[in-house]
């Protein structure tokens, strides 16, 4: 039996605390529980503040126009503001970057699309490693291409373009969001399928690429239809193919690309949201739950079908799922970009 002796003012010893006792059990119990209190208090209150939002591109591009529909809708699940912040450059590599140091607290998350994979290949010095450095929360949505130009581009359609591109080359200006953005991607297939080189004007996003085009400043650009889909409807640009295996139902006139003999031309743009390495797995976890409630929220879904696209399946809006697709793609794209050796740097 331990005895601890307390000596108050009468200096008589009391027993004060004997282990035994009941009393004294529960005690101990309760101060374990205080003491415990704070972290399951702090688990159970994330997220306490604004949430930042990266976008690695300029406000208006497609990749801002996914962002800001899912963080609109992740604000009102998590009863935070989620703000988007574009961090424009370099392909999304200077956005990128910026999340792989940002604190791991839970409160910085990127969103980012196929670039994410692609510029560990094309950027030979990269100042982050895209397979270690962040924390998968979920994919987003697969966006499908449009090979869009000017309106008063000459060719009639797609098999002419193809036709002129060739006749052409590097007379014609062709515009992208810089090295590793998807907009590079697309034109780096276009002219290896065609086996031809366009002059390539870079911008900090097809955002500001698509205001070029419609004032008729560059020829040429291939970018996602959250994007091209408003312009194209409203005659603005002309629309020569979609990069898809089939048409789609929000542009059913457009040909695909296999249609007007750009056939090697395939690709969807997949666009995913990102924490920093070492972010606390509570927070990881509540964010892929927000994201899932974003992905089934009715205005997420309207929109995104206005403009040619749809959530991804929620078993790919997770961490685990993303975890996995990341590294695939990474290896995928570089076969492709070692076969086309282009590179940034
Ligand atoms: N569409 C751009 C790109 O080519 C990204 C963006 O500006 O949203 O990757």
């Amino acid at each position: 039996m331990t005895l601890v002796m307390l000596h108050d003012k009468s200096d008589r010893p009391k027993p004060a605390l004997l282990w035994e006792d009941l009393t004294v059990k529960r005690m101990i119990v309760a101060a374990v529980a205080l003491a415990l209190l704070p972290l399951a208090a702090e688990a159970q209150s994330y997220p306490e503040q604004t949430i930042t939002m990266v976008v690695p591109f300029s406000a208006g591009g497609p990749t801002d126009t996914v962002a800001r529909l899912v963080a609109e809708s992740m604000s009102r699940d998590l009863g935070q503001q989620v703000i988007v912040e574009n961090v424009g450059g370099a392909g999304g590599t200077l956005g990128a970057g910026r999340v792989a140091k940002a604190e791991p607290d839970g409160y910085t998350v990127l969103l980012h699309h196929i670039g994410m994979a692609t510029s560990a290949s094309l950027y030979r010095k990269l100042a982050y490693d895209p397979r270690n450095d962040f924390a998968p929360i979920g994919l987003v949505t697969d966006v499908p291409m449009t090979v869009v130009a000017r309106a008063d581009l000459e060719p009639a359609d797609g098999k002419a373009l193809v036709d002129y591109i060739k006749a052409n080359g590097d007379k014609i200006s062709y515009a992208n969001a810089g090295i590793g953005s998807a907009s590079h991607l697309c034109g780096m297939m276009l002219m290896n399928a065609l086996q031809v080189q366009m002059t390539t004007i870079p911008y900090k996003g097809t955002g500001p690429a698509m205001t070029d085009l419609l004032g008729g400043q560059v020829d040429l650009l291939c970018d996602q239809t959250t994007n091209t889909t408003s312009h194209i409807k409203a005659g603005k640009v002309k629309a020569y193919a979609v990069t898809t295996p089939k048409r789609l139902a929000s542009l059913p006139d457009i040909p695909t690309t296999e249609e007007v003999g750009m056939g090697g031309l395939q690709v969807a743009v997949w666009h995913a949201l990102y924490a920093p390495k070492g972010t606390p797995q509570e927070a990881i976890d509540r964010l892929s739950a927000s994201l899932k409630v974003a992905l089934k929220d009715p205005k997420v879904i309207e929109r995104f079908a206005e403009l040619g696209t749809e959530p991804v399946a929620e078993d790919r809006a997770t961490p685990e799922a993303l975890g996995a697709y990341l590294p695939a793609e990474i290896d995928r794209w570089k076969t492709i970009i070692d076969a086309a050796g282009v590179y940034a740097d």
